[in-house]
């Protein structure tokens, strides 16, 4: 991956989660504006990045996340019921 990519990859990636822990810290505060602003910078420079990886064991992970998280919801809701 090329470092300027890398770089604003990462830098991005610290602005989403300073808006969202800030959104966290404060829910009376609105700040979906922020939030969908650095979502976007966040996706612009992944699509850039995935470029360079393996999209094939992206899409495996990715499926193997839903699969995971659809166990663990089914698990819980199971126990509650
Ligand atoms: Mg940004």
């Amino acid at each position: 991956m090329e470092q300027r990519t890398l770089l604003k990859l990462v830098e991005e990636l610290n602005e989403l989660a300073t808006v969202l822990l800030q959104q966290h810290n404060k829910p009376h505060k609105n700040l979906q504006n922020e939030i969908e602003e650095e979502m976007g910078d966040v996706l612009m420079w992944i699509k850039k990045a995935k470029k360079s990886l393996n999209k094939k064991a992206i899409k495996r992970r990715i499926e193997w996340k839903k699969t995971k998280l659809q166990l663990k919801e089914k698990f819980n809701s199971d126990w509650e019921a």
